[in-house]
């Protein structure tokens, strides 16, 4: 059968592990990124603030009342982009295709590399290159598919890097907790957990009729990727859109020159308004 590779990549803790990069003071302390007033919620956290149960999204209020000590930077978002302009354009020199699904996060289809490179042997040399080149800690999986790649991206975090050989997908994702699942959301998992459901590998187990008529088309979307399974596709990227425009005879749809900015632009927006409401 014909086999994907698909490689996903993510800086961790970007916005302060930026800020840790360039005061060194920060270093080993729990820190925060985000908008310091009653409304502000967190953007970014280091490791050493998770450890109080401190989480991005989470209100600064709450997160101050768990470690009363963190230190709350309210961040430099010019600087984050321009960190991020950097690794899109490693990515974008060396891989085949690619695509931005945030400021901090991108996929790669590197099918058919294995033919002149081990996948796995480029991707660990484009990890330490984006690492050495910016002092930035970032993870990333290689499988399959998109869903258990960026599974195996949260699950080597921090600092780390997993290989899901293939046919092992499903093995891999069934022990952990429905949360895990990329497109599950606090609604989605309580309604899980009400359904008695909390692992993937329940989640995979019940009819997908079932899961259909609970959560409509969405519901076999969710059957399929708890059971390893995704077949979407790359959203295109900067590189192809490049080439695609170099052919005078093929005119590129609005749509998907939007839909290459948007998606990274939106996350980002969205963050930016929340530290505005200082
Ligand atoms: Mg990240």
């Amino acid at each position: 059968m014909f086999q994907k590779s698909i490689l996903h990549l993510d800086l961790d803790a970007f916005f302060a592990a930026v800020e840790v990069r360039d005061n060194s003071a920060l270093k080993g302390k729990p820190l925060i990124i985000g908008g310091k007033s009653g409304r502000g919620i967190v953007a970014s956290c280091t490791y050493e603030a998770r450890r109080f149960g401190i989480h991005p999204a989470m209100p600064m209020q709450m997160a101050v009342r768990l470690c009363p000590d963190v230190i709350v930077l309210r961040g430099d978002y010019d600087k984050y982009s321009r960190h991020s302009k950097v690794v899109t354009d490693m990515i974008q020199e060396k891989a085949p295709l690619f695509e931005k699904s945030n400021i901090d996060e991108f996929y790669l289809d590197l099918t058919g590399m294995d033919r002149h490179v081990g996948c796995w042997k480029w991707s660990q040399e484009l990890r330490t290159n984006i690492m050495q080149e910016t002092g930035l800690p970032i993870s990333c999986g290689l499988s399959v598919n998109k869903t258990v790649s960026k599974i195996g991206t949260e699950e080597s975090k921090p600092n780390g890097q997993q290989l899901i050989q293939a046919g092992k997908e499903k093995q891999f994702i069934a022990p952990l907790s429905t949360r895990k699942l990329p497109g599950v959301g606090v609604q989605t998992f309580r309604k899980l957990a009400l359904m008695g459901v909390r692992k993937i590998k329940t989640l995979s187990e019940i009819p997908p009729q079932l899961l259909q008529r609970e959560f409509g088309e969405k519901g076999k979307n969710l059957w399929q990727r708890a059971n390893g399974v995704d077949h979407s596709v790359f959203i295109c990227s900067a590189k192809a859109i490049t080439s695609f425009k170099s052919l005078a005879t093929f005119s590129l749809p609005i749509s998907v020159s939007l839909a290459l900015i948007i998606p990274s632009f939106n996350s980002f927006l969205a963050i930016s308004n929340s530290l505005m409401t200082l």
